[in-house]
């Protein structure tokens, strides 16, 4: 089995390409850069950029029989939720969009999966902390709140009408905050749990951390393990989605920096600062995963988080060290 992976470069593309081998796929990884934290273990690794329709036919030139579409103009509430980017992150990832539903769908690449996003869910949903409304078909009337959403919930009906219209089957899954091992800590593009670890890791003890807003806001969280399974049983399944992937293990921001700060072993405390939040509350809602996957998370937070916090621990030792004058 061949399978092509565009994104194969990012956090959850490089991870995929990993499970992918370790199933016996030839896989064909496509990128604008190889992954930040280790080797790819794609067989092929094409640096190109996907927004060029002749990168995209030529990727595609050798057929597969599985297309996994991850790459995107992405990541955590500092680039999404400012409004700063809104103009790249539209116009970037439906490039990427269009060209890989049309090119795949010539090329015939039987099945495709696209990575949506749980940004797609309406911004009257989620004002509840306590009780987020994530329903799949939760999703109209539609009123994503940010440009992020509105291009994951534009490129999901379009990857949808080629499923309709042409003979390829299409896969749509919407991630609901992936973290683990491997992700981006710092730089910008980091989501929330990575920023918070980072912070805490790099906190002498006694000190304090800053966290975005009041804490209040609750999300949920998902280990990259279980996202990858999550990810293989759906292409194995009879249902075509849109289908939520993530954890119903809803917590508060601020407890969430508390459970890593326990997890440090430091005495830190926590300050509320300005910074974009997005919606007051967000968690997956796993009943239509049950129902047609019979396939539920494993990975308790505590226990996710707990190898997250190392691993960027280490990165922040490794980066230290590096900058000792010698
Ligand atoms: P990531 O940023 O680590 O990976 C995205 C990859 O796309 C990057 O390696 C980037 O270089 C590549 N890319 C961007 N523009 C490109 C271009 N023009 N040509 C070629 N490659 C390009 O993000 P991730 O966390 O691995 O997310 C993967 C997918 O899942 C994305 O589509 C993202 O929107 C979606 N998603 C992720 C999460 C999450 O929590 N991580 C949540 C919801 C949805």
């Amino acid at each position: 089995m061949k399978a092509l992976v565009f994104g194969a470069g990012g956090f959850i593309g490089s991870h995929l390409v990993r499970r992918l081998k370790s199933e016996g796929y030839y896989v064909t990884g496509v990128d604008l850069k190889v992954p930040d934290f280790s080797e790819s273990a794609a067989d092929e690794f094409v640096i190109g950029d996907l927004r060029d329709p002749a990168v995209v036919q030529s990727a595609l030139e050798g057929g597969g029989d599985e297309l996994y579409q991850l790459a995107a103009e992405m990541g955590g509430a500092g680039f999404i939720f400012t409004g700063d980017n809104d103009a790249e992150i539209l116009h970037n990832s439906a490039l990427i969009n269009l060209n890989t539903a049309k090119f795949a769908t010539n090329a015939g690449i039987p099945l495709l999966f696209y990575s949506s996003s749980a940004c797609v869910y309406p911004r009257s949903s989620q004002n509840d902390p306590a009780r987020p409304d994530c329903r799949e078909d939760a999703v109209y009337p539609a009123d994503p709140d940010s440009d992020y959403g509105w291009e994951k919930l534009f490129s999901e009906r379009m990857f949808a009408a080629f499923g309709r219209n042409h003979s390829v089957r299409v896969k749509i899954a919407r991630f609901h905050n992936v973290y683990g091992p491997e992700g981006t800590w710092t730089g910008g593009k980091e989501k929330a749990p990575a920023a918070i670890c980072r912070k805490i890791a790099m906190a002498a003890n006694g000190s304090s951390i800053d966290i975005w807003g009041d804490g209040r806001q609750t999300r949920s969280f998902l280990f990259i393990t279980d996202c990858l399974d999550a990810v293989r049983t759906f292409m194995k399944s009879k249902f075509d989605g849109p289908l939520n992937i993530g954890s119903e293990e809803l917590i508060s921001i601020e407890e969430f920096a508390r459970l890593v700060i326990r997890i440090s072993g430091k005495e830190l405390s926590v300050n509320h600062c300005n910074g974009p939040t997005g919606v007051r509350g967000r968690k997956s809602d796993n009943s239509l995963m049950r129902e047609e996957l019979r396939w539920e998370p494993r990975v308790p937070l505590k226990e996710g988080i707990s190898l997250t916090y190392r691993w960027i621990q280490e990165q922040v030792t490794v980066r230290s060290e590096r900058y000792l004058p010698s």
